[in-house]
């Protein structure tokens, strides 16, 4: 039937990492997100292959779409390997998820150069960043609230909260709508305002990042990242020893950023390093407001006195006259948002992906504790890799 709709994920399906779906409207074959994912320190790809075994792709030049949900790496990492073989496709995400997936892409290449990559000289790294930067430029950038007609559906996207650039892609075929979240949040974040799901629309199919899916007893506490804020500022007071913050992800690192910001009452000056400094500009160009005046790029020797230092970089080579404090925080929307979204939206059909495992076998699962909610209609799918799923 040329309304017919499938949905297969090619990574990212019941565990995190390479988040990458198939999803076929009639005869329109669309890619959701092109993550990859790191699991014993190696690293692993959506699986291509996989996809060309169903009977409606032979070969990645019949891709026709790909919407790119935010910048993660689970979600974004592999694009430029996708788009070399995936040639004929265009490529969809906002101006800010292009913003911060080209500094992730080039900050990719810079760790593989300084980790002592053979082969991969200042030269070849250079060349790396210029075929990222090419493949990018080709990028059409879409904003919140527009619509594309592709005539078979039509793509409209929303603000998904989680960080900034993040959307929601609803597609629209006449007769269905289904809704990919990607990663969300449905309060607002330091850098974002919660997700804004187009309330007047039925809604048929959810395509849902249900991290916590599974975790019944995982509660979102948003108040870690003011815990270690606080830890932090107050160890550079009271000790007045240079401190620095080592924040792994370049997002996190400016959300880190503008939460010492606010909690930075006494002015100690904070100094940030070059990539972060560069990703910052970029986004403050894009209207969002992160730097104070305390704020100030690190030079070409640490400053003296009681300050600062937050760096994405953990063999940062000022590194050694600091107290190095480790910062990492996740602010995912736990077991009961993610009811709470399922009911707002109250979908025939949720598709639950980018599902960790349950922490222990008495866990009770999202479609369990929905299925015991009376006037929820849902009905659950915890869709895995490599299957094919007919919606
Ligand atoms: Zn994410
Ligand atoms: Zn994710």
């Amino acid at each position: 039937m040329i309304s017919d709709i499938y949905f297969m994920p090619l990574g990212g399906g019941q565990r995190v990492g390479a988040s990458c779906y198939f999803l076929r409207i009639g005869n329109a074959n669309i890619i959701l997100d092109a993550g990859i994912g790191k699991k014993n320190g190696l690293e692993f790809e959506p699986d291509f292959y996989s996809l060309v075994s169903t009977p409606f792709v032979q070969s990645m030049n019949q891709i026709g779409q790909i919407y790119i949900s935010h910048a993660h790496m689970d979600h974004v990492g592999c694009l430029t390997k996708l788009m070399g073989c995936a040639g004929r496709s265009a490529v969809y995400m906002t101006e800010i998820t292009k913003m911060l997936t080209e500094y992730q892409l080039y900050d990719r290449i810079y760790c593989s150069r300084s980790a002592g990559d053979p082969g991969s000289g200042r030269d070849s790294g250079e060349d790396s960043r210029l075929a990222v930067k090419s493949l990018l430029e080709n990028i059409a950038a879409v904003s919140y609230m527009q619509t594309i007609d592709f005539g078979i559906y039509k793509a409209s996207f929303f603000p998904a909260g989680h960080i900034p650039g993040a959307m929601m892609i609803l597609f629209d075929t006449g007769k269905r709508k289904i809704l990919y979240t990607g990663d969300y949040s449905l309060d607002p974040t330091l850098l974002t305002e919660g997700c804004k799901v187009p309330a007047d629309t039925k809604i048929d199919t959810v395509i849902l990042c249900g991290l916590h899916a599974k975790h019944p007893d995982y509660v979102k506490k948003s108040s870690s990242l003011f815990k270690k804020v606080n830890f932090v500022l107050e160890n550079a007071e009271s000790t007045g020893q240079p401190t620095a913050c080592v924040v792994l992800q370049l997002s996190k690192g400016i959300e880190f950023l503008k939460a010492l910001n606010e909690q930075n009452r006494r002015g100690i000056p904070i100094y940030i390093d070059r990539p972060l400094m560069g990703i910052i500009r970029k986004m403050e160009q894009l209207s969002i407001p992160i730097m104070n005046q305390h704020n100030k790029m690190i030079g070409e020797s640490p400053p003296a006195g009681p300050h600062i230092f937050v760096t994405s970089d953990s063999g940062n080579r000022f590194l050694g006259g600091y107290r190095k404090i480790p910062v990492d925080f996740t602010l995912h929307e736990d077991f009961s948002d993610m009811k709470r979204f399922i009911k707002a939206v109250n979908p025939r059909q949720a598709v639950i992906v980018h599902c960790a495992k349950e922490y222990s076998v008495f866990d009770r699962t999202i479609e369990q504790e929905v299925m015991s909610d009376g006037d929820c209609r849902t009905q659950f799918i915890f869709a895995e890799e490599r299957e094919l799923y007919k919606l």
